[in-house]
């Protein structure tokens, strides 16, 4: 018998909203201290979520709660490559 899936909850950066993981963006810090975006959910590091709403992401800019959560300064390509990736989703 197959267990019942858990989907596992994220909590955004930005709004602090609790949502399910795959609908979150991953944004993750790699052991070496590298920022990326994970499109895959599988990069090792820490990582952190946004929901892929530009809203979020303004939001977590402005609050620096990426900054907070990887305890590093973001590049501004980062954040460039964040907004890039909401506006994709957004248009589908
Ligand atoms: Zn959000």
């Amino acid at each position: 018998m197959l267990k019942p899936k858990k989907i596992p909850q994220r909590q955004c950066v930005g709004c602090r909203t609790m949502k399910n993981k795959r609908d979150l963006i991953r944004v993750v810090k790699s052991p070496a201290g590298e920022i990326s975006l994970d499109f895959v959910g599988k990069k090792p590091g820490r990582g952190a979520y946004l929901c892929p709403d530009s809203a979020c992401l303004t939001r977590a800019r402005k609050t620096k709660a990426l900054e907070r959560a990887f305890e590093t300064a973001i590049p501004a390509e980062i954040y460039d490559a964040l907004l890039a990736q909401m506006e994709a989703a957004d248009g589908t």
